[in-house]
């Protein structure tokens, strides 16, 4: 599986992975999954979805179906189905009992058929996340190469279409590209097939330097660290830290670099918050003109949090947009403290009259 070595210091470019000669083979794959039965109380905390079902398709590079590969599981963590699993999947405990195997035996028989070449497709970015989450829970170590860089054909599709970028469902997007209906949907193997006929339909010229990153996994330190040039912006993934303010606070984090010629910029705007969990900032290269920044905190596993920051150029017009943003979030945080200060007088008031 492991395509995209370790490096350090890592600088993908992503139309060069797109457009690399090495033999790509595509496994599009999906997975169902079970949870507790009598809701979150009795959830296990280490593994809230259990992986019920593998499906998978492999396609070669014309995306022509090579071979597939499907496998229940045997449960082991949730005894009972969840009512709305059991409405939608289309299966009983009693069949993954009798045809099912156990998750380490099934992963690595998936592993195996995978290979080498792998490029891993799927619906939404969950089935990554899930089967590791699943490996995590029984000990096993990662097949899977770092970074770990797939594509979100959901996310393509949504770029793809021409009514509108939202995300929208399988089934949707099955209805609105008139492939033929013909196998339920919610089987893992069938989810699977169909995501491989969406593939067939988009425009890969287009979709193909858009690659996801798995968030899993997460860099340990500075020098694993992810750098992603896309065609229209670059991403950087930051590792973990304990707060928002801690990573805001990283030089790294926050440095914005011009997408051209790497040099460092000066900000116009510095980092302010926008929203519960994101930043924005404005810089200018000399040579090279505005450049928007965004920051995007998100949590990791253990309730860590790291950063995503995109950096891609913008006009005058996107520049006012932020500066209005700035303006914004100003009043925003003003009016909060006169807030704050108001019920800290209130409080003030009442402990006297008590006291009195
Ligand atoms: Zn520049």
């Amino acid at each position: 599986m492991g395509k995209y070595r370790k490096k350090s210091d890592l600088v993908f470019q992503s139309d060069l992975l797109y457009n690399a000669t090495i033999m790509k083979e595509y496994i599009v794959f999906d997975l169902e999954w079970n949870q507790s039965p009598y809701g979150k109380d009795t959830s296990v905390g280490a593994m809230p979805f259990e992986v019920i079902e593998i499906g998978a398709v492999k396609l070669n590079e014309q995306m022509e179906k090579v071979s597939d590969f499907r496998c229940l599981i045997k449960p082991q963590v949730y005894r009972e189905l969840h009512f709305k699993i059991s409405e939608v999947v289309h299966r009983s405990m009693e069949e993954l009992m009798e045809k099912g195997i156990l998750f380490p035996e099934a992963v690595r028989a998936f592993e195996s058929w995978c290979g080498e070449q792998a490029v891993f497709c799927t619906w939404g970015s969950m089935d990554l996340t899930e089967l590791q989450r699943n490996m995590a829970f029984y000990g096993m170590e990662s097949p899977f190469s770092f970074p770990l860089l797939y594509y979100d054909i959901q996310k393509l599709y949504a770029l793809c279409r021409e009514q509108g970028k939202e995300r929208v469902s399988l089934d949707t997007a099955v209805k609105e590209l008139e492939i033929q209906e013909d196998r339920p949907f919610h089987q893992a193997f069938d989810d699977a097939c169909y995501t491989a006929k969406v593939m067939k339909c988009l425009d890969w010229q287009k979709a193909g330097p858009y690659f996801s990153i798995d968030y899993y996994r997460l860099p340990h330190n500075r020098k694993e660290e992810i750098f992603l040039k896309f065609p229209r912006y670059d991403k950087y993934v930051s590792r973990a830290f304990d707060t928002k303010e801690e990573a805001i606070a990283d030089r790294k984090v926050a440095d914005m670099v011009c997408c051209e010629c790497r040099k460092t910029m000066r900000k116009k705007i510095r980092w302010f918050p926008s929203g519960q969990r994101a930043y924005l900032c404005l810089a200018s290269c000399q040579e090279h003109g505005l450049y928007k920044g965004k920051i995007r905190m998100k949590k990791t596993e253990n309730g860590q949090v790291f950063a995503v920051k995109t950096v891609k150029p913008v006009d005058e017009a996107g520049a006012e947009e932020i500066s209005a943003k700035k303006e914004e979030s100003r009043k925003k945080r003003s009016e909060k403290n006169r807030q704050r200060r108001l019920e800290k007088k209130k409080r003030k008031g009442e402990m006297n009259e008590k006291n009195n």
